[in-house]
């Protein structure tokens, strides 16, 4: 590994602002290129006309206790709300009785049983630990569309079995995107610079872009799984492994459309509801997110693919219809639909969090396996227990700093 040349990161979300965070401050030169004019990938906070803050991205710093984020964004100033999230507590849901509630709770519950009764032997579709003829399994289901984007037949147990959550999930009020973005501050940032092929059987490693080439001690690749999987960034040689396995981890869809609240007293903070309980193409509206005049709605899997076909007026139309189901047509005068990122659509990202196929879940490690201690492969999907999250991507970010950071101490020192 030549020191002299930087380190060259691509990508600049949680997984690649993490790695050169981490680089920079040992004192590595680094210099990170980003396909959009912003930063932060899947991260990413709007104000509303209000000025309150809206995340189109990730919004709950997950296993908050373990989470490294949460310390960051209190040494950044951020406030941390460590409250029970709405999933937690009594759904809202009208109509949605205590038997009912209960009954769901005892269903999902024996769902989490059977995924560690599966352990050990082959892995199989998620919806195989469905208990057959369970009145519940299409909320279950439409709950898999909003955790893994994804219906739970698509969805590999093992890897859903593997995820380590902790159980503790708060949020950042100022917004996840913000402090994200706090990551890069100071950072040579180039954005707008397209990474389009990676060539590493040199003597140094080098990087064609939309903006020319660049030289480097190594890379860190930190994209979706779904971009790689598109083969838009080539490989010289080809790594036709790590092809496969990005394609193996396919990307969910998950959208989330903010309607502006009129008198928004009468709904409890923090409080979710389901559009209905009888099927898996719902969503869930979680009403004065943050204590904010909102609903957010969370929108997952085949019913957000159908929807992101049409447009975003699409969403509005499906969670104006729900709502007033719900709470009667005059809710739809107090709802005022903000702009929303259609994440499928989006060509640096082609979805919203990674899952595994049925039989693939060990495809995470392949693909975050480095390819000679010069090319590293970073981002939520390459992480075995926290992918989907931008912890997880953080932390895989950092992981392959600190291998760079020793191989170029091991160099030193020879
Ligand atoms: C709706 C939604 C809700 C979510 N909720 C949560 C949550 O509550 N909690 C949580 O922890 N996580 C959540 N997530 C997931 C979390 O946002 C992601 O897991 C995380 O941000 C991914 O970080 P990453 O670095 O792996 O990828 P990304 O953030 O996607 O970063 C990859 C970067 O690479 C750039 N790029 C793409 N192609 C190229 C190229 N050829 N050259 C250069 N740059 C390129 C992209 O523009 C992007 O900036 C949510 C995501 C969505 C979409």
């Amino acid at each position: 590994m030549s020191s002299s040349l930087p380190v060259l990161v691509i990508g600049a979300g949680a997984g690649g602002l993490g790695a050169a965070r981490t680089l920079a401050d040992a004192g590595v030169p680094v210099l990170v290129i980003e396909a959009r004019n912003r930063i932060g990938g899947r991260a990413h906070t709007v104000l509303s006309p209000g000025g309150d803050p809206i995340d189109h991205g990730c919004g709950w710093l997950h296993s908050a206790t373990e989470n490294p984020m949460v310390a960051i964004a209190e040494r950044e100033g951020f406030t941390v709300d460590r409250l029970t999230p709405p999933w937690q507590r009594r759904s809202a849901t009208p109509g949605f009785s205590e038997t009912d509630q209960a009954a769901f709770g005892a269903a999902i519950d024996r769902f989490d049983e059977r995924l560690v009764e599966a352990r050990g032997q082959d892995d199989r579709p998620a919806s195989a630990m469905l208990e057959p003829g369970n009145r519940w399994n299409p909320l279950i289901d439409a709950v898999s569309t909003w955790y893994s984007g994804a219906e739970l037949d698509l969805v590999s147990a093992e890897d859903l079995d593997r995820y380590d959550d902790n159980g503790r999930n708060w949020r950042v009020r100022e917004g996840y995107g913000r402090l994200i973005e706090t990551l890069g501050r100071g950072l040579d940032i180039r954005l707008g610079v397209r990474a389009e092929a990676v060539r590493h059987d040199g003597r140094t490693l080098t990087v064609e872009t939309s903006r020319g080439t660049i030289e480097a001690s190594a890379v860190v690749v930190a994209l979706p799984s779904a971009v790689l999987a598109t083969g838009a960034l080539r490989f010289h040689p080809a790594l036709p492994d790590k092809i496969e396995a990005a394609d193996a981890l396919p990307l969910g869809l998950a959208d989330k459309l903010t309607f502006r609240l009129d008198d928004a007293d009468g709904f409890e903070a923090d409080r979710a509801v389901f559009g209905r309980t009888d099927t898996r193409r719902t969503a869930s509206y979680t009403f004065r997110p943050s204590g904010f005049a909102q609903v957010e709605c969370y929108f997952g899997g085949a019913l957000a693919y159908d929807l992101e076909r049409d447009d975003a007026r699409a969403f509005e139309t499906f969670a104006l219809e729900e709502l007033s189901a719900l709470y009667g047509a005059d809710i739809r005068r107090r709802l005022h639909a903000l702009p929303m990122t259609l994440w499928g659509r989006e060509p640096e990202s082609l979805g919203s969090y990674s899952y595994a196929r049925p039989g693939m879940a060990r495809m995470r490690e392949r693909l975050a396996e480095p390819v000679g201690e010069r090319l590293f492969f970073a981002g939520e999907a390459v992480s075995p227990t926290h992918y989907s999250t931008a912890h997880g991507a953080y932390l895989t970010g950092v992981e392959a700093a600190r291998r760079i950071v020793a191989a170029r101490h091991g160099e030193i020192a020879a």
